[in-house]
This record gives structure tokens, sequence and C-alpha cells, in this order.
């Protein structure tokens, strides 16, 4: 379990726009917290400035209180964990891709990995099981297959730190509601980030951030929230 804090966080993309201008967001360990707002308001650059694709400009960010400009590249990345919206398969087989979440994963690591994702079902289908290959030349999965996939793939590396950018945004309702019966599954005990903009796809967060304008615009349970307007 990991606090993530962002401390008056400053950041641009290098082109004299300031996308976040002095953010500050509390996450305590273990909690799940949902960032919502426009398209635009920053939410997926706040996930790749944990993750330290890019630096901030201003302030900090830090886990467990220790500021993460000062943690090693493979640290950090072993202890956050991220699922995108559009995940990119390779053409090689699910377990490759499973394993691909963590350097050495071996079959055990992968049918655990799985068996959280609730892929396993699935998979014991399917006559070559992991060895199935997926992707252009192989097996077509549907969008919440390959979902699960990217889950699993995440959950191979047992990250304390979750991220979920717009983890269920392009499936189908009814896809959507089951990915996030397993995502609130494997959320527990995780500090998670949840990024969307349908609030239908964060009722079980414990707190939610509206994000506009490169700022906390205002933050609350979904009750306060509600009665705020
Ligand atoms: P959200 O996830 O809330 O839709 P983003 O974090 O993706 O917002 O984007 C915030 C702003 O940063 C947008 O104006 C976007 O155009 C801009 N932006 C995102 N990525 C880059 C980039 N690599 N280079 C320059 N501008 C970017
Ligand atoms: P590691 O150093 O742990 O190998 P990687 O950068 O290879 O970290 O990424 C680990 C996992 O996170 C992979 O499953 C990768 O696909 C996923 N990932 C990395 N960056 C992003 C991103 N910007 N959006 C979504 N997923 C990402």
């Amino acid at each position: 379990r990991s606090a993530v804090r962002f401390e008056d966080v400053r950041f641009g993309y290098g082109d004299g726009r300031e996308i976040l201008q002095g953010l500050t967001l509390d996450i305590p360990a273990g909690a799940t917290v949902a960032v919502v707002g426009p398209s635009g308001a920053g939410k997926s650059t706040l996930a790749r400035l944990l993750y330290r694709f890019w630096d901030v400009t201003g302030g900090r960010i830090t886990i467990d209180g220790q500021d993460i400009a000062k943690v090693t590249q493979t640290s950090l990345r072993a202890a956050i964990g991220i699922v995108p919206q559009d995940t990119v398969l390779f053409n090689d087989t699910i377990g490759y891709n499973i394993a691909y979440g963590r350097e050495g994963a071996g079959p055990d690591d992968i049918a655990n990995a799985a068996r959280g994702a609730a892929i396993m079902p699935f998979i014991d289908r399917l006559p070559d099981g992991f060895d199935t290959r997926v992707g252009e030349r192989g097996l077509k999965l549907s969008g919440g297959e390959k979902q699960r996939v990217a889950i699993a793939r995440t959950l191979v590396k047992d990250p304390p730190i979750l991220i979920l950018d717009e983890a269920t945004s392009a499936l189908d309702s009814r896809t959507e509601a089951e990915i996030l019966a397993t995502l609130e599954a494997i959320e527990q005990g995780r500090t998670t980030i949840v990024i969307a903009h349908r609030l239908s796809t964060i009722v079980h967060a414990d707190r939610i951030v509206v994000l506009d304008g490169g700022r906390v615009a205002e933050q609350g349970t979904h009750a306060e929230l509600l009665a705020m307007g």
C-alpha cells in the first residue's frame, strides 16, 4: 500500500502552454480516487507524470513521501500498473502478451494474473490455451477480451499502485460492466487512480476529483458532488 501525492504540480509539454497549473492531489494508501473532467483537462497527463514519461516542471509528486524524481525508473515502473484505453497487443501468444508486464514472469505468474483478470474461462476453451497467437496473424480478440489481457499484463507485476486510464471507455456498456466488476476486485488493497469521463464508471470510487483548466475544480464523495449540483 502506497500513498500518492501531487504537490502543486505544474507541467507543460514545452510548447508554452501550461497543462497543469498547480495541481494538488492526495490519494491515501489503498484508496480509489476517480479523476474526471472535460477532454483535454490533463487527466492522461497526470498519469504520464506519475509514471515519469515526463517530468514535472514545478512542484513534485511523491509516493509514500518520496519524490519520484529520486526513485529509479525501474522501481517506479514496478510499483505502478497502467491499464490504458487502447491496448496494443503483440502479434504473439496470449502468454507472451501477459508476461510482457514483468521481466522474468513464469507460467505460474501468468496463470495467476490471468485468474485475477478473470480471463481463464476464455483461455481454457482455446485448444492452444496460453500458446494461442493473437493479433493480426492470430485470433482476433473482442474489445473486452483484449482489455482482460491488458489487465493480466498489469497484474503480473502485482503493482501497489494502479492507474486505469479510460480502461473501459471503448467498450459497450454490458462489457464495461463486466470488466468494471473485475477491476473493482483488483483495486482492493491498491492505491488506484481511475481516469474516466462517464460518471457511471466510477460509482465505486472513494473520492472524485474534477479536473478543469489544469487545476482541481472540485472534489468530494459522490454524495458531496451531487449536493453541490
Ligand atoms: P485528458 O486526458 O484530460 O483528455 P490530456 O492530458 O490528454 O487530457 O491532454 C491535456 C492537454 O495536453 C490537451 O490540450 C492536449 O492537447 C495536450 N497534450 C497532450 N499530450 C501532448 C503532447 N504529447 N504534446 C503536446 N500537447 C499534448
Ligand atoms: P516496465 O519498466 O515495468 O517494463 P513498461 O514501460 O514496459 O514498464 O510498461 C509496463 C506496462 O505498462 C506494459 O504493460 C505497458 O504496455 C504499460 N504501459 C506503459 N506505458 C503505458 C502508457 N502510457 N499507457 C498505457 N500503458 C502503458
